[in-house]
Parts: structure tokens; sequence; C-alpha cells
């Protein structure tokens, strides 16, 4: 059964459409990772699914169908978390909003910190958010998001501001309430490697379009798209020092550029005179695994993996 839906959504402005046609879906208990550069269309996709775009989006065209209830989680809590109110109390207005008593909200609040790691929770509960480290922020946020019970979580570069044993925290914590909650997730992020670390799932966006999607382990280590294949090389390795790093040369158009081929083709090394003027066809690569390229057919996937 899908928890969630996305069906052919198209998001505008006034200068352009930074989400262009996007459809998934999620299954319950599944993580779905999305990945891509900043103006992929990614975060406004997942605000778009939760309601909560920023002034001057709307939704053009297409819809979404959620199962249940879902809570979003931010890349910077400090511009979430109320910082007038104890983060216990904070926790406790999702509790509170669905008529459960304030005492037993702030005692739910308690429950929901400890679920979230947050070691002396009941002391915690007490802190004002600035009182916190930027971890244990974030573990607030998750915890407000569980008190409405979703059935999905949406998180949107919730470990980015983090280091990176913080993050392999969270990203350790984001699995564990997936797995024991039954909980659906969709996790953005502009980093494939931590993408990959709690999605069975990967999406792959660039300029408003979904170019490749399909499990994890396939998106890895047999990438059918360019871009994906770029973004593969940009990870760093464990000896990589900084000047070394692999990047994809030149920037993503601009959402009011109006480009009638692949929106790729300017930083495509494979590009070919049809990529400026055809826009590619999205073409089944192996089981649950698609991509939109020219160069890309199910025979002859073999040339670029
Ligand atoms: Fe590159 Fe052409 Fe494929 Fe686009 S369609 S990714 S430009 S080869």
């Amino acid at each position: 059964m899908n928890v969630l839906t996305v069906d052919h959504l198209r998001l505008g402005t006034e200068h352009g459409v930074p989400v262009k046609d996007v459809s998934f879906s999620v299954g319950e208990g599944e993580c779905v990772g999305i990945v891509g550069e900043s103006g992929s269309g990614k975060s406004l996709t997942l605000r778009a699914i939760a309601g909560v775009l920023p002034v001057g989006v709307r939704v053009v065209s297409g819809e979404h169908d959620v199962n249940g209830r879902s809570a979003m989680v931010f890349q910077e809590p400090m511009t979430t978390l109320n910082p007038t109110m104890r983060v216990g109390e904070f926790i406790a207005e999702g509790p509170r909003a669905r008529g459960v008593s304030k005492a037993d909200s702030v005692r739910r609040a308690v429950e929901l910190l400890t679920e979230v790691g947050v070691p002396d929770p009941a002391t915690r509960a007490r802190a004002w958010p600035h009182q916190l480290s930027g971890g244990l922020r974030q573990r607030v946020m998750i915890a407000a998001a569980l008190a409405v019970e979703p059935a999905i979580l949406l998180c949107d570069e919730p470990t980015t501001a983090l280091d990176t044993t913080v993050q392999a925290q969270l990203l350790a914590l984001v699995d564990r309430l997936r797995v024991e909650r039954g909980m659906s997730v969709v996790f953005v992020s502009h980093n494939l490697a931590v993408v990959s670390r709690v999605a069975q799932r990967v999406i792959v966006m660039y300029a408003g379009r979904i170019v490749e999607a399909g499990p994890t382990s396939e998106i890895l280590h047999h990438p059918a798209h360019p871009y994906t294949q770029a973004l593969i090389a940009a990870i760093p390795t464990e000896n990589e020092r900084a000047g070394d790093l692999t990047t994809i040369a030149g920037a993503p158009p601009d959402a009011s550029a109006l480009i009638e081929g692949c929106s790729f083709a300017a930083r495509c090394p494979l590009a070919q005179e049809t990529c400026r003027t055809v826009l590619p066809p999205t073409v089944e690569v192996g089981r649950g695994h698609a991509a939109a390229c020219h160069l890309v057919t199910p025979a002859d996937r073999e040339v670029l993996v």
C-alpha cells in the first residue's frame, strides 16, 4: 500500500516552473531519498506535499495524496522551534492539538524525547532551544514531528548543518524510527552518500524533473543517467583531500529558462544535438529502475554503466 502518491506535480512562480512534472510513490514503512543540487526542485516538492510552499510558489497542476498524517523536519531547527517556549511545551503542542490533556501532553513529550534518544529527557524537556546543541535540537524537531503520529516523515536536509558524527547518529535514528514505527520517510538531501544510508529507493532530480529513480544499490552501483554518474563521482573518498574533490562543471539552469531538450545538456559530456532539442523519455533500465536520457535504452544500458 502506498502512503504517498505524487502525480504529475508541477509548481510555478511568477518567473518560472521550478518543478515541472514529478511523479513518484512511497510505500508503507519505506524510505525514499530525493537527491539533487540546489534548484533541482527537491525541497519544493517536499514542501508541496507538506502543504508549506513558500510565498510565491503555487501548485500549477498535478496532485499528491497522503494516506494518513505527514510531519516535516527542516534543515535548521532554530527557524522552526519557538525561542520563547521550552522544548517540552513545543513538543506537547502536537498532542494538545489532538485534544490530549495538558498533563498527559507534557508526559508524552518526555516519552518522545526518550524515544529519539535525548539523554535526561525530563530535564531537557524544560530547556530552552538555545540551551541545546544542534544535534539535540534536531532530535527535538523529530520528537515534535512524531507527536502528531505521522504515517510519513518528510525530512528536508535535516542533517546538513551537523558534523559527520552527529549526522551519522541522526541518520541511524531516522532509520530506527522508520523500522520500529513502520513509518514511511521521504529524505531530501543534496548529498547522495547521505541519502543512500537511509533510503531503500533513490530519486535523482535535476532542474525540476526526475532524471533517474531506482533501488539504492542500483543507483549507486549501476547509475544509468550521466548526471547520477557525475553525482557519484563527486562523492569524496576517505583519502581524498578537499582540493582533489571532483565537481560537476557549470551550474543548473535557472527555473525561468525555457529548455526544450534535456536540462543537463549544457553540462553533459555525452550531449548530442538531439539532446538540446528533444526532451528525453523515461526508459526502464531494470526492475524498478528508470532514467530519462537519450543514450539510455534497456538494450544498450551497458554502454553507460
Ligand atoms: Fe546527456 Fe543527452 Fe542524456 Fe541529457 S539526454 S543526460 S544531454 S546524453
